[in-house]
């Protein structure tokens, strides 16, 4: 098996201490060791939520953890408002639906971020119970403004529910500070592990609306979760491996420094913008202030279907970028650049990609691409 460079928004790279606790043997979950292990990974993953709450440990992918958040807040005929931003949005919203909620959507055009006078006039003076957002949404690229949309919903009484799967640790997350009542997050984006386990953390306003929740749950109980996790334990046999990892991934990440990893999101975003730039090309994105730190999608140019270029990436570089999903399947390309990437990755990627843009009949240049990225990656905040 080759060394593939992932560039996709997750699974991503894997760094070697993660590869090697992956590999460890395994630790009884219900002794010391595993406590110990718990206990660090609940501490680590606090300051990437921005949260004093208990962030419960879940063995699932990141859907799952949108699920148990869901499910744990909400009572079926609840009156919803789903924002549906892309693909993740719209999961939000059927997730609520499948549990019996009443979901209203409030669709956005791709590559747009909600306004918050939108969701404000959206909510109206209807009796919404929760407010259903992605912070970074995925398919398009998009961050939205969670504080301030969260702001709308808390000032209404209604309770913000958040996808953060692929914020989580790439972007700040500050679940007590911006009353979200609840977020969940994802293993195979930026914290750099495989896929699999999921982090959901219930604030304030979503605990106590836990202790009358009646969508139906087992596997996904929360507050049971909460109640094993302060014993230093979790309800059901944990994916001990993937734990083990995070501990690793979350060393590395605090051995970087939160704020010098996140910054280092933000630079390879403008970098992969300015090298987007530079070979013609136009971003999802309305307005670059709303661009996700994460992931960046960019308009393939006319005539171009992006799942060719997407292929010959691969094909030829052994690179590994994404294409569009759903409506946007052949219009767009998506390169991810979280956790372990680094400029390095980046760089050999747009080289890939202006040179097959180049064969496929969009004439760009690899260097000038390259030169575009660098100079952006330097001056950025
Ligand atoms: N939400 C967002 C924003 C995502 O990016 C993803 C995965 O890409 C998911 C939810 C679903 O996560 P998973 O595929 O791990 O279930």
């Amino acid at each position: 098996m080759t060394d593939r460079l992932m560039m996709i928004p997750g699974p991503t790279i894997l760094p070697p201490e993660v590869r090697e606790a992956l590999g460890k043997p395994s630790i009884y979950h219900r002794g010391g060791e595993f406590a110990a292990l718990l206990a660090e990974c609940v501490e680590g993953l606090r300051s990437l939520l921005g949260t004093a709450k208990m962030p419960v440990l879940l063995t699932c992918s990141g859907t799952g953890g949108v699920e148990a958040m869901i499910v744990n807040t909400l009572s079926p005929g609840d009156r919803v408002l789903a924002v549906d931003s892309g693909k993740f949005g719209d999961r939000m919203g059927r997730i609520a639906a499948a549990y019996g909620a009443s979901v209203t959507t409030l669709p956005l055009e791709p590559g747009r971020a909600a306004e918050p006078e939108q969701v404000e006039k959206a909510l109206g003076q209807e009796p919404y119970t929760a407010l259903l957002f992605v912070y970074n949404e995925t398919s398009t690229g998009v961050k939205q403004p969670v504080h301030e949309l969260a702001r709308v919903a808390i000032d209404r009484g209604v309770m913000p529910l958040v996808d953060c799967v692929s914020a989580v640790a790439g972007m700040p997350v500050a679940v007590d500070e911006w009353g979200l009542a609840g977020a969940a997050g994802g293993s195979q984006k930026a914290l750099m592990l495989p896929p699999g386990l999921a982090v959901v953390v219930l604030g304030e306003k979503g605990l106590s609306a836990a202790a009358g929740a009646k969508m139906p749950r087992f596997y996904f109980d929360l507050p049971k979760a909460i109640s094993a996790q302060e014993k230093g334990q979790t309800p059901y046999t944990p994916n001990v491996s993937l734990i083990l990892a995070l501990q690793a991934a979350l060393r590395l990440i605090f051995a970087e420094g939160l704020a010098t990893f996140q910054q280092r999101h933000r630079r390879l975003a403008s970098a992969c913008r300015a090298a987007a730039r530079a070979a013609g090309l136009d971003l999802l994105v309305a307005a670059e202030s709303e661009a996700s730190d994460v992931v960046t999608a960019i308009r393939s140019p006319a005539g171009i279907d992006s799942s060719l270029l997407v292929k010959a990436v691969a094909a030829n570089h052994d690179i590994v970028i994404s294409g569009g999903q759903d409506q946007l399947k052949g219009r767009i390309f998506r390169i991810g650049h979280m956790g372990a990437a680094q400029l390095s990755d980046l760089l050999r990627t747009w080289e890939a990609v202006a040179t097959e843009l180049s064969a496929l009949g969009t004439p760009c240049s690899p260097d000038e691409c390259v030169s575009a990225a660098e100079a952006a990656y330097q001056t950025a905040e």
